[in-house]
């Protein structure tokens, strides 16, 4: 056996690590607009507009009528691991907030260029301060503003280039983002948003504060959708399997599209099921004579000890507790309410 040398470990410099990391949290363009979206909902917005640029990777911009960030937390702002929304570990067993790493705006720093401009309650000018690489390009400078914060960031991946030449040549993330704050904006209703690209003078998603989730999506995906769908609510209490509550919209067998729509909130926070939106298409294609794939809006809530959000930087996929017999119950909940409604022709709400 031939003997090779070791080679020697190094430790990485500390910017080359956090640009690493950085890139995990921030994906693509689409990542940074939830980050930020999440963060301005953290903030009690009721109001939030987005403005992309060149599929974001020139100029992502959100602003929010929220809380503001204070004079003195902006030299640390975007440091990694500041927040201002938890503070011991078993916080994360009950955290209501959609953040709680203070890791995103720091990795925006390490792969693009941020301003933050924002003026807290009370205050008579604002503060516009830029940031690289974590830390403040220079004191925060004071400017007008308007209630809440307004972030930019620019020139995304400019340091990655691997990252931006391939964001470069596959499609646009912009229709990505106006899917998201879609689904943002139908869960969402009393918060108003607007989505457009940077000098549109039509917004691509723009609601105000709804009556009913079904105005909400009426806004967003339009009338013919709103038209076809049915109201769906399923519940399990029994401890021994699982416990949550879930509601929703489902299409009705007059719905008709090529790819399944699945809008799904688990206690709060947008995120993404496999097995669930799998096991539904399966109720459909069970039930209905018709090749069409749904459309699903569905909000479920589980007690927070059941769910871990800690599973991955981006929070997208969370696993659950007890996940089969949840499934299972929902699928068979969206059976019989397809067979119900196929049968009768008229439908009548569940009580
Ligand atoms: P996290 O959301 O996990 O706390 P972030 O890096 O996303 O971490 O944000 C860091 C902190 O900056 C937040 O905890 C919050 O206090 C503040 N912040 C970020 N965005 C806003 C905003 N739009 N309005 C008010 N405060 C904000
Ligand atoms: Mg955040």
């Amino acid at each position: 056996v031939q003997w090779r040398e070791p080679p020697t470990i190094r430790r990485l410099e500390e910017s080359v690590a956090n640009r690493i990391a950085a890139g995990e949290v921030v994906q693509r363009p689409s990542s940074v607009v939830k980050e930020l979206v999440e963060n301005s909902l953290d903030a009690g917005a009721t109001s939030i507009s987005v403005v992309v640029k060149d599929g974001g990777l020139k100029l992502i911009q959100v602003s929010d009528n929220g809380h503001g960030i204070r004079y003195e937390d902006l030299a640390i702002l975007c440091e990694r691991h500041t927040t201002s929304k938890l503070t011991s570990f078993e916080d994360l067993q009950t955290i209501k907030s959609m953040g709680f790493r203070g890791e995103a705006l720091a990795s925006m720093t390490y792969v693009g260029h941020v301003t933050v401009m924002t003026i807290t309650d009370g205050q008579l000018h604002g503060y516009r301060v830029s940031y690289r690489d974590g830390v403040m390009e220079h004191e925060p400078k004071p400017c007008a503003a308007v209630k809440g914060t307004q972030i930019m960031v620019e020139n995304l991946f400019y340091n990655m280039l691997a990252r931006r030449k391939a964001l470069q040549n596959a499609s646009d993330d912009y229709p990505k983002i106006v899917d998201l704050i879609s689904r943002f904006a139908i869960y969402h209703t009393n918060v108003s948003f607007t989505c457009r690209k940077h000098g549109a003078n039509k917004a691509d998603v723009s609601t105000v504060i709804a009556a009913s989730r079904l105005d909400a999506i009426k806004m967003v995906y339009g009338m013919p959708i709103a038209r076809d769908l049915m109201e769906i609510g399923a519940s399990d209490n029994n401890p021994t399997r699982s416990v949550f509550e879930m509601d929703g919209f489902i299409s009705s067998a007059n719905y008709m599209a090529k790819k399944t729509t699945m809008v799904l909130f688990i206690n709060d926070r947008l995120v993404e099921c496999t097995p669930l939106k799998r096991a539904i298409e399966v109720a459909y294609s069970a039930t209905l004579t018709k090749a069409s794939k749904p459309f699903i809006f569905m909000s479920i809530s589980v007690p927070s000890e059941h769910v871990d959000v800690n599973v991955h930087p981006t929070k997208r996929e969370v696993s659950l507790l007890n996940q089969e017999s949840l499934v299972n119950t929902i699928q068979d909940a969206i059976e019989s309410k397809l067979m119900s409604s196929n049968n009768t022709r008229t439908f009548h709400m569940q009580a």
